[in-house]
């Protein structure tokens, strides 16, 4: 037998060991993301290597990764074909801490912990290879590098200060290039050895690695060998569903962005629309955004879960509250990876980060751009069920997001005086207005026969000038946040001073005097119910009106019916 070597651990591994076992128990489970990042890690090295150096692939094995489970002795098994370790690289990676990240994650826990302690803390940073020891007594690593004629193993125990390294003597065990993991699960972690578990986490952690994984449904760590054999046996979770992420937008069909939709989001309908793009220069990411046809959310409800953002392809978090996404744009749903955020990225680095910053502004672009082409599609019914559906999202963006009016505004709808059944556009609006009017007239009112009974109207009705017809709250709100459109501003038409270009200062000069003595009159019998009493030429028909001063709160308009009372 070759000689078994022992090694101590570097001191600040034997504490982060110490640290995830006793305090970071809740969220056990990310253990597997951790392995399948490493796994596909050490495949996208090989295969970058191999590109001056094609003799490592002489093996001429599939680059996949391998996930095997028997549940009935505990046991999971994480086999790659990547680049493998050769027993020095063994002794620096998996028995010191030669990378920040970890660092970082220690000096954070300590503070969590003084603070009281945070079990999420090992979501949010990558611990790498030492989460194994979350769920496992005992770990073994069996690896070859291509670099290296002899296979090495490396072996570990739950709360051990050393570790072991020797060369792989059992034949049946040797790789023809690559890594597999073997947990020794814990008592109380057997579980996690059923396949259906493994393949849920799969799906959920790992769904843009690059490479296939493959999980095995019903089959014991003794046929092992045979797997190579026989594939077809073999489950694809990753391949599929990573297909339309990874491939050339040019490539992917309607087809499968909706499949891809339904499966990741567990929608069973069809989304509206689907952008898929990848961003170069400052920063690069790739994401697929989609618009559902239907509404789930309230737009109270700001953490959706409806971005999810993958780093490298591994699975980040969907627990985001505007950081990726402002929160009116919240019922976009999509998935995002990214190659320049840190794996252990946590919600701080979100929120202070240049990269995410970029990221959001051009996911709303693109977003801006998704809705836009379906409001532009000849299938008009796909708009009117986007407005239906998100319009009062748009509205919240004019209040929310000054820097996107230019974007917004295109896409919002009202009726109007000259059109009660249908929606309008504001570009339909002014392309319809005439050659003397300068502004677009709006009224609010609580609905359509009250905004069309509204004595304001009659001027404009003369005139032909068309009124947009406030009817839902937030319209009202996001007009006056807009405040104009193309160079022509919003006018309520029923402030007062209202000018439609066509005063005639002389005449009216003579009827307020004429009238000077009503007013006064009608003033003192309403006292302080009113601020002041004039005359105006805003009326055609009605004889009075109420109106609200030019900067006086907001009144839906009233005709006073019964003048008589006065
Ligand atoms: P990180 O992935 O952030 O470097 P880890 O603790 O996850 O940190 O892994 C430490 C190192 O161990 C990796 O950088 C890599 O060099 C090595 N390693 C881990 N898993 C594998 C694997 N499956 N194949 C090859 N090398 C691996
Ligand atoms: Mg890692």
């Amino acid at each position: 037998n070759p000689p078994c070597e022992k090694f101590e651990y570097q001191a600040e591994v034997s504490r982060l060991m110490d640290l995830i076992v006793h305090s970071l128990y809740s969220n056990k489970e990310v253990f597997l993301r951790e392995l399948v990042s490493n796994a596909s890690d050490a495949l996208d090295k090989l295969r970058f290597l191999s590109v001056t150096e094609p003799e490592l692939l002489k093996d001429a094995v599939d680059l996949d990764i391998r996930i095997q489970t028997d549940k009935d002795n505990g046991i999971i098994t994480i086999t790659d074909t990547g680049i493998g370790m050769t027993r020095q690289e063994l002794v620096d990676s998996l028995g010191t801490i030669a990378h920040s990240g970890t660092a970082k994650f220690l000096k954070a826990l300590k503070e969590s912990q003084e603070a009281g302690a945070d079990s999420n803390l090992i979501g949010q940073f990558g611990v790498g290879f030492y989460s194994a020891f979350l769920v496992s007594d005992r770990v073994v690593v069996s690896t070859k590098s291509p670099k290296s004629d002899k296979q090495y193993v490396w072996e570990g125990e739950s709360g051990a200060s050393s570790y072991t390294i020797r060369e792989e003597a059992d034949p049946a065990k040797l790789l023809p290039r690559g890594t597999r993991l073997t947990l020794y699960l814990k008592h109380d972690d057997k579980g996690f050895a059923h396949p259906e578990r493994i393949q849920k986490l799969v799906k959920n952690y790992s769904q843009f690695v690059s490479f296939p994984i493959y999980t095995w449904q019903e089959k014991g760590l003794t046929k092992e060998i045979e797997v190579d054999e026989d594939p077809a046996e073999a489950n694809k979770v990753g391949e599929e569903d990573s297909k339309a992420e990874l491939r050339n937008p040019k490539d992917v069909t309607t087809e499968e962005y909706n499949e891809f939709y339904k499966r990741t989001f567990d929608e069973y309908l069809d989304p509206l629309a689907s952008s898929h793009f990848t961003t170069e220069g400052e920063v690069e990411f790739r994401s697929i955004l989609f618009v559902p046809a239907t509404r789930k959310d309230d737009i109270v409800n700001t953490k959706t879960k409806n971005i999810r953002l993958y780093v490298k392809r591994v699975f980040i978090s969907d627990d985001f509250d505007g950081e990726l996404f402002p929160r009116y744009l919240s019922f976009v749903k999509g998935v995002v990876d990214s190659n320049d955020l840190p794996l252990n990225v946590s919600r701080e680095i979100l929120q202070e980060s240049r990269i995410v910053r970029i990221m959001r502004k051009r996911l709303v672009r693109k977003a801006f751009d998704m809705i836009l082409g379906i409001s532009l599609s000849e299938n008009k019914e796909d708009y009117e069920k986007f407005w239906d559906n998100f319009g009062k999202f748009l509205k919240l963006g004019c209040v929310e997001d000054q820097s996107n009016h230019k974007r917004i505004a295109p896409l919002l709808r009202f009726f109007s005086s000259q059109s009660e059944e249908e929606l309008i556009s504001l570009d339909e609006y002014v392309e319809n207005m005439k050659p003397e009017q300068k502004d677009i007239y709006y009224i609010a009112a609580d609905s359509l026969t009250s905004a069309r009974n509204a004595p304001f109207l009659e001027r404009l009705l003369e005139k032909d000038f068309e009124v947009l017809f406030l009817v839902d709250p937030m319209d009202e709100v996001a007009i006056q946040n807009l405040k104009s459109y193309k160079e022509k501003n919003f006018v309520d038409i029923s402030k007062e001073d209202l000018d439609l270009g066509d005063k005639n200062e002389e005449k009216e000069k003579e009827i307020k005097q004429e009238f000077t003595q009503t007013c006064d009159w009608i003033k003192k019998r309403l006292g302080d119910k009113v601020a002041r009493v004039d005359i105006s030429s805003r009326l055609r028909s009605s004889p009075c009106v109420l109106v609200s001063g030019k900067f006086g709160w907001l009144m839906r308009s009233q005709t006073l019916g019964d003048v008589s009372s006065l």
